[in-house]
This record gives structure tokens, sequence and C-alpha cells, in this order.
């Protein structure tokens, strides 16, 4: 069973990622946000991203052109997943938003249809209880930038069923991507493992153990890291670092998780990272 229409809910940084790769595959895209403008500017970001690829000779400007064909827009969420087989929604990560979207698409889209949920952190069997088909949800979390990144962590929620998953696996390659299958846990694997590690940089930084810079080119020289995790955290934003450390604290009720007080300082000052202009390290307006 092959995947062949698909709905985005939510056009933002990884929504228009998402939206770019399934059409690039081939693929019926339907990208829903809550205004026009913001459909606009997301169509504008993947006619951008599909402009370098084609000067980067990766594809056609014909294949550039048939792509934003197959994606088309529109506010309304009922009529967006009508005809889908596949939902994959992008809102912000913020649960009553996600449950209200998760009761909307259990309501709108054919009975049979997939849903996925792109977030971080929220527990897909908790989204999955929102719906009348738990088995039918699952997490499929993209990285950022999406039509670079080639990772997708596939996640079974606890009724998510095999036919399920096996269909978002093989949809996953089909994106070029490689899928991996993980079971739901606070933080999955890739933030499980990332943000203690980001955490545990900055408190090195809070006690003193090294300067910024030094701690980055530590982990980037050392380990083969190709950006250091304080440089990578600014990327991520502080305060969505700050969020799911604040979940696996709490979920996984164990202190070794406990978001480092620096990191909260930061983001009570607005530095944010990258998106503010000033983290751990200081960046262009
Ligand atoms: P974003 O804020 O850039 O985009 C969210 C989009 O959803 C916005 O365009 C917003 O207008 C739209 N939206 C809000 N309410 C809506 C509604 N009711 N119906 C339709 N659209 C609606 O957020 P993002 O960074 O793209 O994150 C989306 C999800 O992906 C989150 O769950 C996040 O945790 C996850 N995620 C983000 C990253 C990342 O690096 N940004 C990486 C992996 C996963």
């Amino acid at each position: 069973m092959s995947i062949e229409r698909i709905a985005v809910i939510g056009g933002g940084t990884m929504g228009n990622g998402i939206a770019h790769v399934c059409a690039q595959a081939g693929r019926h895209v339907t990208l829903v946000d809550t205004e026009q403008d913001l459909l606009e500017r997301a169509l504008n970001t993947i006619f951008k991203n599909l402009d370098r690829q084609v000067k980067k000779e990766i594809i056609s400007a014909g294949e550039k052109d048939e792509t934003v064909n197959r994606i088309s827009t529109t506010v309304d969420v009922e009529e967006g997943v009508e005809e889908a087989e596949l939902v994959v929604e992008a809102v912000p990560e913020k649960i009553a938003l996600k449950e209200k979207i998760f009761r909307t698409l259990d309501e709108s889209a054919p009975t049979d249809a997939i849903l996925a949920t792109n977030t971080s952190s929220i527990s897909i069997t908790e989204i999955a209880a929102f719906t009348h088909r738990p088995e039918k949800v699952i997490g499929m979390h993209f990285m950022n930038p999406v039509p670079v990144m080639k990772l997708v962590e596939v996640i079974r929620g606890l009724a998510t069923d095999d036919v399920t998953t096996r269909a978002v696996m093989d949809l996953s390659r089909e994106l070029g991507k490689t899928p991996v299958e993980v079971n739901d846990f606070p933080g999955f694997v890739s933030n499980r493992v990332l943000m203690p590690m980001i955490n545990e940089a900055v408190f090195a930084l809070m006690e003193g153990v090294a300067d910024a810079e030094a701690i980055d080119t530590v982990m980037k020289l050392g380990m083969a890291h190709p950006m250091g995790p304080l440089a990578l955290a600014d990327l991520i934003g502080l305060d969505i670092c700050l969020s799911i450390l604040e979940v696996l604290h709490r979920d996984l009720g164990d202190d070794r998780y406990r978001p480092c007080p620096l990191l909260r300082k930061y983001v009570a000052a607005g530095w944010l990272g990258r998106k503010s202009g000033r983290g751990f390290f200081p960046y262009e307006a």
C-alpha cells in the first residue's frame, strides 16, 4: 500500500519542509495553516529551497515546477484532510493545540487514514488517546532542515499497529530518508540523548570549566561532532531546549534531567539563540 495523498498541518519551520520532501517524492500534498499569508510564506520558503536544489544540480528546473504543482494549500483543516491517506501534524509544541487538531483530524480524515505527529517531546500514546484510532497514530519526527536531514525517527505509541508502522517506514524511505523505529518514551531516542549532553555543556559553562568556545571546540575536534553542543542549542532555540528538558525531568522523574539554572537564566533574559540574535554566542540581527 503506497501513500499518495498527504496533508501537512502547519506550514512553519518543519511543516514547509515536510510538504517539500513529500511533493518532491511525487506525492500530492495539501498544506494547511491558519492564515493565507502564512501559507504564502511557507510556499515562498519551499520555492527558495527548491531553487537552491536546482542551483546545486540536485534537481532539474522541470522537477522543481512539478514539485510545486503537487502542493495545494488551504486554511480549512476539514477540507484539507478529507481525502488524505496520511496527515502529518506540525503545529507548535502545545498539548492543548495538538489535542484540538487531533480531535478534528479524527472526525474529518478518512477512517483508514494514518495520523502522524512531528512532535519533539509530547507522548505519542497521549496524542493517540485523543482519537478513536490510536492504532493509526504514530510519531514521524523529521529533523530540521527537513530537505537536508536524513533521519526520520518513527515512534510507535502504545497502541500503534504494525501495518501503520510499516506504511510510515516505507514512505519515509521513498522520501529519501532513513527511518529508525523507536518506542514512545519521553524524548524518544533523539532528545533523550541529545538534551542531557547540551544540558551538561551548559553546566560546564556555568561552573567555569571552560568558556563556550572551548567547550564547543572540544566536542567538535575531540568527538567529531559537526557542531558543538552550545552552538547546536543556539540553533534549536534555548527555550525549546528548556521545555524538552522539563518534559524529560517531569516524565522520567529523575534529577539527572534537571535543566541547568544558567539555561533558565538565558531563556528568562530572552537570549534564545540564533532566533533572538544572542544565546551562548552572538549572532547578526
Ligand atoms: P513553527 O512555529 O515554525 O510552525 C508551526 C506552524 O503551525 C505555524 O505556521 C502556525 O501558524 C501553524 N499553526 C498553528 N496553529 C495551527 C492550526 N490550528 N492549524 C494549522 N496550522 C497551525 O513550529 P515548528 O518549529 O515547525 O514545529 C512544529 C512541530 O515540529 C512541533 O511539534 C515541534 O516540536 C516539532 N519539531 C520542531 C523541530 C525544529 O527544529 N523546529 C524539529 C523537530 C520537531
